[in-house]
């Protein structure tokens, strides 16, 4: 039998009220939970967990984090119960043997993982694990453990990258559906152009779409680079697909980026 090849996904997850909103992305992912093949574990890469080298979480039932403030209590007492994927997460260490990746058990699911795996996979029933951010590392050492995870797929593992493309929290407006800056569109264009294009270059130094918008849309990092380790995970003969795009809040690119 033919081994199903497990696409990867990059989603946008802005403000954690997402988790128990119901509108047009959350109700997308919903339905991209249905339409994608049923993965064996999740990997997921949160802008959320950034460490010293990179880690990986080995934990047979991994907590929920609420790693925010200020939302109403619902969300500060949401539990996401998933198991953990303690054999998948072993094998992904062998993988990163050149980075010398660590397991650890002190960490658990961030919102930026459980706040879109809620939509995507509601009974969490899909065991769940994650590998995190080495803040010390250029964007092109992130793209290179990317490639270095693309073997998973093979073993039925969805790669999911979790962060924005665009991800200002000074320019927050509260309103959702509030005009997008310039800067922000620009910027979000700019990149889903070097998708398309296959532009690595680009995309390990997004400021060549424009300096101005590239600090106006990461005024730090770790929202972008997710997207790195999902485009260094794809295959040339994979299918890019925007399964979302939108821009909440003035200045959250809620893009999804889908190679399948
Ligand atoms: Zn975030």
């Amino acid at each position: 039998m033919k081994k199903t090849i497990m696409p990867v996904l990059f989603v946008g997850h802005g403000s954690p009220i997402n988790a128990i909103e119901d509108n047009a992305f959350t109700r997308r992912l919903k339905e991209l939970g249905g339409q994608l093949p049923r993965p064996q574990a999740v990997l997921c890469i949160s802008a959320h967990w950034e460490t010293a080298g990179t880690q990986v979480l080995v934990n047979e039932t991994p907590a929920t984090i609420h790693d925010f403030y200020g939302f109403p209590k619902q969300l500060n007492e949401y539990d996401y119960p998933a198991p953990g994927a303690v054999a998948i997460a072993q094998e992904t260490i062998r993988e990163l043997k050149r980075v010398q990746a660590q397991a650890t058990s002190a960490w658990g699911l961030d919102h930026g993982a459980w706040a879109i795996l809620t939509h995507l996979y509601p009974k969490a029933d899909v065991p769940v694990f994650q590998v995190s951010l080495d803040k010390d590392l250029s964007m092109e050492g992130h793209y290179a453990i990317g490639r270095l995870l693309a073997p998973l797929r093979a073993q039925g593992v969805l790669i999911l990258g979790s962060g924005n493309i665009v991800h200002n929290l000074g320019a927050y407006d509260p309103d959702t559906n509030a005009r997008p800056y310039d800067w922000a569109v620009t910027f979000d264009d700019g990149i889903k152009a070097a998708l398309q294009a296959h532009d690595i270059g680009l995309l390990t130094d997004p400021s060549r779409v424009d300096q101005k918008a590239a600090r106006l849309s990461l005024p730090t990092e770790e929202h972008y680079t997710p997207l790195l380790y999902v485009v260094g995970a794809s295959h040339q003969d994979d299918k890019l697909s925007f399964p979302f795009e939108g821009i909440q809040n003035a200045s959250m690119s809620m893009r999804m980026v889908a190679f399948s």
